[in-house]
This record gives structure tokens, sequence and C-alpha cells, in this order.
């Protein structure tokens, strides 16, 4: 808790001490009867309480707790902000940042509607300001099966609170999920890794969860934190020792 910039003194945030950040980005919405309302600000912030262990130089900025969830609106209770004041808000802090001297900086977004914000603020910040480095992870649940041994999960587990994310919640914050309360609601709508369709949320669930939520556990949760943990700390790391210089030079050979 002591690299919590909320809990650190103006003195104790020079930018040779912290020399990067990582922001999680979450959201208040509806995630079925079973899971909370802050599920993806939890996993988010899990997520990034992980990494931030493994690095001495890392700050944790204070998490966002609303993102774009207009897709759940009909769904208790989920409050939203649009696309383009996500853009805004992420542009700002990204820019104050960029003045107090902090140039590495790491996204992790808990909610499908909030990646294409991310995208879009990130490119900007970095296109305004190149000596900003932006790292995001925009969608653990699109690509944590891969990381995982075949098997681990369904083929469809990545639906909103579905398998995925209801093992991810019982992994981070198991004391806040009720089992017992999980209905299962798989999707008309099929599935494809290449293609994917604009619905609402009430157009594929009664409840406000889709996909079969009664598949998770502690254990497959587990799995997945221990499979992100590495695969980004692994990652930063290896950008740390290029001191994040990726660029390949322009100069003439
Ligand atoms: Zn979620």
């Amino acid at each position: 808790m002591t690299n919590h910039l909320l809990n650190l003194r103006p003195g104790q945030v020079p930018h040779t001490t912290y020399k990067k950040a990582i922001l999680a980005v979450g959201a208040t919405e509806g995630h079925g009867p079973h899971l909370p309302t802050g599920t993806d600000l939890f996993i988010a912030q899990g997520i990034t309480e992980d990494i931030a262990a493994c690095f001495d130089d890392m700050l944790v900025l204070p998490a966002l707790s609303y993102g774009v969830s207009d897709n759940h609106m009909m769904f208790d209770f989920t409050l939203s902000l649009s696309p383009e004041t996500l853009i805004a808000v992420l542009q700002d802090i990204l820019e104050s940042l960029f003045i107090r001297g902090i140039f590495r900086v790491i996204l992790i977004n808990g909610h499908n509607g909030n990646t294409a914000p991310i995208e879009i603020a990130g490119r900007r910040a970095h296109q305004r300001h190149p000596e900003l480095k932006v790292v995001s992870m925009p969608a653990w649940w699109t690509c944590a099966e891969r990381l995982l041994p075949a098997g681990t999960l369904s083929d469809d587990s990545g639906w909103h609170a579905g398998e995925m994310e209801t093992a991810a919640a019982l992994g981070y914050f198991p004391d806040l999920v009720d089992m017992s309360l999980a209905q299962d609601c798989p999707p008309r709508l099929p599935y494809s890794p290449l293609l994917d369709v604009k619905y609402t949320i009430a157009e594929m669930s009664r409840v406000g969860n889709v996909g079969r939520s009664s598949r998770a556990s502690r254990e497959k949760g587990l799995a997945i934190r221990e499979a992100l943990k590495q695969e980004a700390v692994r990652f930063i790391r290896r950008l740390d020792e290029m001191d994040w210089d990726y660029a390949v030079t322009q100069s003439p050979q």
C-alpha cells in the first residue's frame, strides 16, 4: 500500500522513485444475481495490485470506478459514462502524468465497454507526447484462456459474468460472490473468436449475466489470476530491460 498515490505525501512521489504508474479502469454495472456491482473494478484492481507488488518503481493510481456501461443500463445498478467522457478523462489523466514527469503508464481494463476509449486515449496521448509510453491490458477476458492449459475453461467462457469472469471474481474477491444465486444464461448468439456483434445485455440475458456462470470455480479463478500476473510482469520486465526504448532507429545504417 506504500506505493498508492493517495497514501503518499507530495515529497514521497518524485518521478525518480516512481518511473511508471498503473491505473485500473473499472465499471459500476449489473453482473447478474451472483456478482457484485463492482466486479469489473475489483478485477482490474486485483490485477493491478498483483502486478504492482512485483515492482519497486510502480505508482498505483486511484482507480476509475465508472466506465462505459450503456449497454447494461437496464440492469441494477448500472451507472455509465459516455465513451466520449471516458476518453476525455483518460486523456486528462495521461496528460497530468506527463506534466508530473511520469512517462510510463500501464492501463488495466476490467470492462469491455472501456476497451475502445482506452485505445483512443492511449494512442492520442502517445502521439501527442512520443516520450509518454502507454501500455494497456485492454481485454483480459479475450486472452486469459490462451494463457491457461487447454481445457481449463470452456470454449464459450468469456461472456459477461459468465464462467471466466465469475471464476476471476472467485479468484480475486470470493467473499463478495454468491454462487448459490448463479443462473446459467447461454446466449442464442453464436460465438466467434473473429467476429463480434454490437448487442445490449438485455438482448442476451434475462438476469444480467450471459453464459454458464455455474461452471466457475475458485481454482479456475486463481489460475486466471496467476496467468494474468505472470504474463503482465514478464512483459513489463522486458520493457524495463529495454528502458522502454522500443522504437527502431530511423537513422541510416
Ligand atoms: Zn464485468
